[in-house]
């Protein structure tokens, strides 16, 4: 495994190198992430992790700051695995130039998690962009588990190279909450709570099928949901995979939430 630490260990280290699979990660890794690069070692010939916590896509100092980090574990892990590729860049190696044309999304898709972390997927895109520009992989391996994120990424990177994204599955534990980096920041009984308040997301959307005013019951359950577990909920809404625009209809629709726990801001989808 060669961890490489700039762009020129990244060039050097990437020069004759085709078919090559990018999985993008901000570190502490967990399965979801390990899927992922298991995935891409077996479609591509060569494999690049890269650990980056991105500045720019934090709306917030404090959650920029108390995101966990796990370097030693995290190289470990991609040993264990035999990745080929390490890439830990630094702000500099990534923000060496100013962008000409400034990234902006369009009106529909500001929309769940681009309405409530303003200037959030700009500085996802912006950094994929330029990671996408020095590694030229062929292809991306993304979790649905960001799934708006996978979308707007998807869009951006597949119109402007030649580089193709994989969506890849959501890994849960045997409760059915989604693996995140930011569980580790929840406490035993937030962590309770997210498993139980998973289950019952879970049982919601299967419950979708027979109901007919699918906003109107999303609406109760969302409140329900709310004292119960005693959480804000951003949103609770039923939208169609191909466009993310709000549905009724279950057909290739998914079921997305972002809620908070204490201070913690965890999203999913079913
Ligand atoms: P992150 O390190 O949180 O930025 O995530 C890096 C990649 O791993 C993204 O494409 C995520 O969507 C993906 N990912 C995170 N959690 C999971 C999960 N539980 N299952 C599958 N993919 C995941």
């Amino acid at each position: 495994m060669k961890i490489l630490l700039n762009k020129n260990d990244l060039n050097e280290a990437l020069y004759g190198v085709s078919n090559l699979g990018f999985v993008p990660t901000m570190g502490s890794l967990h399965e979801g992430h390990m899927s992922l690069i298991k995935k891409s070692m077996k479609e591509c010939k060569k494999t690049l992790v890269s650990i980056f916590i991105n500045p720019t896509q934090f709306n917030n100092k404090i959650d920029f700051k108390n995101y966990p980090k796990s370097h030693k574990r995290d190289l470990s892990i991609l040993k264990k695995l035999n990745v080929d590729f390490v890439f830990v860049p630094k702000n500099n190696d990534i923000y060496n130039y100013k962008r000409t044309k400034k990234i902006k999304l369009s009106k529909k898709d500001k929309i769940m998690c681009a309405k409530y972390r303003k200037g959030h997927f700009e500085g996802v895109i912006d950094v994929m962009d330029r990671l996408t520009k020095i590694i030229k992989p062929k292809k991306i391996f993304m979790g649905e588990k960001d799934f708006q994120q996978l979308y707007l990424v998807k869009n951006f990177i597949e119109k402007n190279y030649k580089s193709r994204i994989v969506p890849c599955k959501t890994i849960r534990d045997k409760n059915k909450l989604a693996l995140s980096s930011r569980n580790i920041l929840l406490n035993k009984n937030e962590l309770s709570i997210a498993r139980q308040l998973s289950k019952t997301v879970y049982s919601i959307k299967k419950k979708l099928n027979k109901i007919d005013d699918k906003k109107k019951f999303l609406l109760k359950n969302k409140k329900e949901i709310k004292k119960i577990y005693n959480t804000s909920i951003e949103y609770l809404e039923l939208r169609n995979i191909n466009n993310l625009q709000m549905t009724n209809n279950i057909k290739k629709s998914k079921l997305f939430i972002a809620y908070y726990l204490n201070k913690i801001r965890l999203i999913d989808n079913f």
